[in-house]
């Protein structure tokens, strides 16, 4: 079974964590790490030491469905209202500027419930305080380095940090030769696209 290793448990990393589990024939073993101490990363929810049920959105607040999203990524939307992950927000907000055929939408449980569904749905191991120091290859694996604990192996490995965070990493990464796939990635809701670079051993092992 090929050990796939998602590095990053915000948004881009939580939805490539559920579309390789349901997108994906052959059984894999998908873990992510994160180095925060919980899921969200930009869209991270904090909740009050004193009540849990009085929390903030720290990151992006609402989700603003533009026409063409709404097009092509209709059954997200529809999934997550389904859930009650996502409701339409229909109180006005201070200065807000609504273009035609947009609508926005509010996460009543907080912003990161949206990065827990995927999690929860992809099935993958969720591992916290795991930061990412070093990505070497060892014997046709990608061995991956973490500032504690002893390093793993994995035959996939897939960056969803911020580029410049990427840009920080050691070992053989580094080394372009080593990279099979840089592709951009459009995150679901948003125009701001976030990148995933994608290392990968052999392909085969992977595809369905
Ligand atoms: C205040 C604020 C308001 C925003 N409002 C909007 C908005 O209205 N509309 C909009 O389009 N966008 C908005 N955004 C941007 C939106 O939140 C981001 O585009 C989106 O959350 C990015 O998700 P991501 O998964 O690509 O990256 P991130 O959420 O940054 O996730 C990357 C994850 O990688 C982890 N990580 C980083 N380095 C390592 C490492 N070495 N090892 C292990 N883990 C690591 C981080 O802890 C993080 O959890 C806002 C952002 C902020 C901060």
């Amino acid at each position: 079974m090929a050990r796939v290793l998602i590095v990053g448990a915000g948004l881009t990393g939580s939805l490539c964590a559920a579309l390789l589990r349901r997108e994906t024939a052959r059984p894999l073993h998908l873990t992510v790490w994160d180095k925060a101490g919980d899921s969200g990363g930009r869209m991270i929810t904090a909740s009050s030491p004193h009540n849990s049920q009085c929390t903030v959105d720290l990151g992006a607040q609402y989700i603003t469905c533009t026409s063409h999203h709404a097009k092509k990524h209709q059954s997200f939307y529809d999934e997550l209202l389904a859930h009650g992950v996502l409701k339409p927000l229909t109180s006005p907000i201070e200065g807000m500027v609504m273009k035609d055929g947009e609508c926005n939408f509010v996460a009543p449980q907080g912003v990161s419930s949206i990065i827990k569904h995927y999690l929860k749905e992809s099935g993958a191991d969720i591992c916290f305080r795991q930061c990412v120091t070093q990505i070497n290859l060892r014997n046709d694996k990608w061995e991956v380095s973490k500032e504690t604990g002893s390093p793993e192996q994995f035959d996939i490995v897939v960056l969803t940090m911020p580029v410049p965070q990427i840009l920080q990493l050691q070992g053989d990464i580094t080394n372009s030769s080593g990279t099979k796939l840089l592709m951009p990635f459009l995150t679901l809701f948003f125009p701001i696209s976030g990148y995933i670079l994608w290392l990968q051993i052999s392909y085969h092992q992977f595809a369905p």
